[in-house]
């Protein structure tokens, strides 16, 4: 184990550095593997933050091994720090959370320790999409944008030793939900807690850009440093959280982006492109072409279907691009139309024809199958759409003298809270693999194609975790055990299909986030 948190570091290229020294010693956690967790750049945005406060030491720890139980850079056991923080974005990692406090020794409901404990804490998308199910753990969940929160409560920390007073403190906060606090004794929350997001001031000309700070070949994009260009969308797409929860697109100024990419070619020469909207930035064109200048291989994150233009793919090319990611979601222009998506299958394909006439060969789609009044016509409509789509890469790739490779990446729809489609119902298993066959068999087979299938019951427990209260707590504790899955979801099958396989009613409890607006002062 210590050999291998060695030949992790080792191989870690870092642009800053991280003291484990201080008055209040920190853990910064991601609730699954190291590989994972450096792959985030709200992971590594999250460290950066907190090693900004005076009188902090930070360390990394990560679910498993290596470091099970203990930290990274030192081995220390996570008992032995004052704050324990996750930055976790997505539900399936809530179970991982609950195993490393395992592996820590550290008794999972907050009952059961003392102040002696460390205080727990919990950011990331997870705490605001629905913090409940994870309540009878965590002391503090961070509803909103680390910068604004994250400095603050550790500075807060600092100045309050007495564990009592500090969550009195940040009860009285918005943007921090305190179960201690803000539950009743059953368990329901008592109140609204407000989100807090950055506001248009706080993403101007004196916004501090996220960038990786550590690049190493140990992660999904293997030495490639990931810089945030935006936050919040454009869209409003009917499915997405992001969308209702984020607020409008607010795009960080180029200037400090390209300082921050100053910092980042100290440590490496591959750079990514990360935001919701990456495409829609005023001037990524300029930002690209500046990337280009200094030698370095771009990559963006999904883009936009609007903002697939020749502007935004030949710089990108030029930088060593061959792959791009979009998401169609669906196979017709109605149902489209219906998600609030108003794009349609004929701009999809001039799209890809305008990616591959400027030499970008690979195209990775995405779709959701169980949409509200999906029909089997739309089905077949994503199979046609491939279709087409297949078939502009063929006469392109036969141009080029090799044809790139189309991936089609499929999921059944994950109803989330704060959207429009919070209430709606998941498909059975037996539902949507009729929709998949439906589609496949439409497809026929195709050269240079792969197709994922969805991971229905990883989406079934996802949807029960962003439905659940404190009664889900149960079976994620008996996740965190390491049961296997098809296991926990028999244990747990009357709970999970009743809260998945059904509309909600009623005034779900889930529901008591509100989100600051980010365009007022608040
Ligand atoms: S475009 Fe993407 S990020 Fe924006 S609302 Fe739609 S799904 Fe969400």
């Amino acid at each position: 184990m210590r050999n291998e948190r060695h030949r992790l570091l080792a191989a870690e290229h870092r642009s800053l550095r991280v003291s484990s020294a201080g008055r209040l010693r920190v853990g910064v956690g991601y609730p699954n593997s190291y590989h994972l967790g450096m792959s985030s750049l709200a992971y590594q945005w999250v460290v950066e933050l907190a090693a900004s406060c005076a009188d902090v030491g930070v360390e990394r720890f990560f679910a498993g091994s290596p470091c099970d139980g203990h930290t990274l850079e030192g081995g220390n056991p996570l008992g032995d720090l004052d704050v324990l923080a996750w930055s976790c974005s997505f539900e399936l990692d809530a179970a991982n959370l609950l195993a490393t406090l395992n592996a820590a020794g550290i008794p999972l409901r907050r009952q059961e320790r003392n102040d002696g404990h460390p205080l727990l804490v919990v950011g990331g998308a997870v705490a605001s999409i629905n913090p409940l199910p994870l309540a009878p753990a965590v002391d503090v969940f961070v509803l909103g944008s680390a910068e604004l929160l994250w400095p603050a409560l550790l500075e807060t920390a600092l100045e309050i030793s007495d564990r009592k007073r500090l969550l009195e403190v940040l009860a009285e906060r918005d943007g921090y939900f305190v179960p201690s606090h803000h539950l009743d004794p059953d368990g329901k929350p008592s109140g609204r807690r407000r989100r807090v997001e950055k506001r248009d001031a706080e993403m101007g000309e004196r916004a501090m850009v996220p960038v990786s700070h550590v690049v190493t070949p140990h992660t999904e994009y293997r030495n490639r440093g990931l810089v945030e260009m935006s936050r919040g969308c454009p869209e409003k797409c009917r499915y997405c959280w992001v969308s209702y929860n984020y607020g409008r697109l607010r795009s960080y100024p180029a200037e400090n982006i390209l300082e921050r990419i100053e910092r980042l070619r100290t440590i490496t020469d591959r750079v990514g492109f990360v935001a919701t909207a990456v495409g829609d930035h005023p001037r990524l064109a300029e930002i690209l072409e500046r990337c280009r200048s200094l030698g370095l291989n771009v990559a963006l994150s999904s883009l936009r279907i609007p903002a697939m233009r020749p502007e935004v793919l030949k710089p990108l090319a030029a930088s060593g691009a061959r792959s791009v990611t979009i998401a169609p979601e669906t196979g017709t222009d109605e149902l489209r139309r219906r998600l609030n998506k108003p794009i349609t299958n004929r701009t999809i394909v001039e799209a890809v024809e305008i990616a591959q006439r400027c030499g970008i060969s690979n195209l990775k789609m995405y779709f959701i199958i169980g949409l509200p009044e999906e029909t089997d016509e739309d089905l077949l409509g994503i199979a046609e759409l491939l279709q087409e789509v297949h078939s502009v890469m063929l006469v392109h790739g036969r141009e080029r003298g090799h044809m790139g490779t189309l991936h089609a990446g499929f999921n059944v729809l994950v109803p989330k809270p704060y959207t429009p489609y919070s209430r709606e119902r998941m498909l059975t298993r037996k539902e949507a693999r009729r929709r998949m066959s439906l589609v496949e068999k439409a497809l026929g087979g195709l050269g240079n194609f792969r197709l994922t299938r969805p991971a229905y019951r990883e989406s079934l427990w996802q949807c029960f975790l962003g439905r659940g209260d404190v009664r889900t707590f149960p079976a994620l504790e008996r996740a965190a055990t390491g049961i296997a899955f098809g296991s926990l979801l028999a244990k747990f099958r009357p709970e999970i299909e009743a809260s998945t396989l059904e509309k909600v009613e009623g005034d779900p409890v889930w529901r008591f986030i509100t989100s600051a607006p980010v365009t007022s002062s608040r």
